[in-house]
């Protein structure tokens, strides 16, 4: 039987001996008592009530703007329905074009306004309540998520772990070098230069492309597709992840957000069901406050956490009390305050850019009865071509 080995410490001003075991190991951390919360968790039922609406949107812009298309082409039939320029939202570059033709001249483009705005509303989004529009309204986020669904129904497993974080770190890292490139591509352009791409044919009916590369997909395209989709069945977010500009730029329009997700140490049991719910793979349980530019704000980490007031998406508290006893709590934002505060930045900015006419396109319908049919011929106009 192994002897346990006491020292004794005799001291004129201890009337008494005290016995001090030595730290041979660690003391293993006391178990804290979970105190359970009693609210039900209604996050995800918003989230994907959000997901669901915004890909049905999507759905009947492209089909009537499909309808549109066809009419102008041989062999379509005539419709009196109007363009949606809501499906400008698919024309990232052309909404950042327009921002900065709009912060360099103070006018709204006549080209494409709507992708603008829509870009206006996501990166208000992400500066308020993080990545949001990557987890409650992108189409191909929700896809995306659907996806890995399937797959970890099928493999029973979530691959992302066996990924080495050498190489999760590097390939995220390929978003931020794609985000970087558009950037200095429109950051180096000038006001007439940006107007004069717009203005050319292939910007006019930019839109049109886009719809004519997934009509008439080609072998190449098809391919990047599909290994796409089979990645997004083992690793969740797979294009979102690694790969998506759009979501680099509100990644780090998020980084300035004062709302975060925050965890109470003293109330956590360190369970880590946060961690393991995290679709963007983030130690939630290992953190107080996450700041990282992969947190969509899902929520998901919040509707798994079984403590009471443990984790929540919170703004700082602005009281400068040192005590932390005394210190006033984060203010925590609800789910519900976040569903409201994405659909009225939502609608608010679209209502505004539909009331105010800056919504639609101004180009006449003799342009696009010359320009659709001859989608292919619009090429993309080189550096320097007016
Ligand atoms: S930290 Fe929470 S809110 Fe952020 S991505 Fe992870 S699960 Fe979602
Ligand atoms: S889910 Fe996360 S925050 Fe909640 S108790 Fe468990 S480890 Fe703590």
């Amino acid at each position: 039987m192994a002897t346990q080995v006491h020292s004794e410490i005799h001291s004129e001003s201890i009337p008494f001996p005290v016995t001090v075991e030595p730290h041979t190991r660690p003391a293993a951390k006391a178990k804290k008592k979970l105190v359970r919360r009693t609210d039900r968790d209604y996050s995800q039922i918003m989230r994907r009530s959000f997901q669901v609406a915004f890909l049905l949107l999507n759905i009947w812009i492209g089909s009537i703007f499909y309808f549109w298309v066809r009419q102008f082409e041989p062999g379509g039939t005539a419709t009196s329905l109007q363009r949606p320029a809501g499906v400008e939202g698919w024309l990232p570059i052309a909404g950042l074009m327009n921002l900065r033709y709009l912060v360099l001249t103070h006018h709204v483009p006549a080209l494409h306004p709507a992708g603008m705005f829509l870009l206006i509303s996501f990166l208000a989004m992400s500066f308020l309540f993080r990545k949001a529009f990557c987890s409650w309204l992108c189409p191909v986020g929700t896809i995306s998520e659907y996806l890995w669904r399937a797959g970890q129904k099928i493999f029973r497993r979530n691959f992302l772990q066996n990924v080495p974080r050498w190489l999760d770190l590097g390939l995220r890292g390929l978003k931020y070098l794609l985000l970087g490139f558009f950037v200095w591509a429109v950051t180096s352009m000038a006001a007439d230069e940006l107007a004069a791409f717009m203005n050319s044919p292939y910007g006019v009916i930019a839109d049109v492309k886009m719809l004519n590369f997934f009509r008439h997909i080609g072998e190449a395209g098809a391919i990047t597709l599909g290994v796409l989709a089979v990645a997004s069945l083992f690793i969740q977010n797979f294009w979102c992840r690694y790969l998506c500009p759009y979501g680099a730029l509100l990644g780090i329009t998020s980084l300035f957000s004062p709302a975060r997700i925050r965890r109470n140490p003293e109330t956590c049991i360190d369970c880590a069901k946060c961690a393991k719910a995290c679709p963007s793979a983030l130690p939630v349980d290992k953190l107080v406050t996450i700041q990282s530019a992969e947190c969509t704000g899902c929520l998901k980490c919040v509707a798994v956490c079984p403590a009471k007031d443990t984790l929540s998406l919170s703004l700082p508290s602005l009281s400068r009390q040192r005590i932390p006893a005394l210190a006033p709590q984060p203010t925590k934002l609800p789910a519900w305050a976040m569903a409201a505060g994405i659909a009225a930045l939502f609608f608010g900015i679209v209502g505004f850019a539909k009331t105010a006419g800056y919504w639609d396109s101004q180009v006449p319908r003799a342009t696009y009865q010359q320009l659709v049919p001859n989608a292919d011929q619009a090429a993309h106009p080189m550096p320097g071509e007016n």
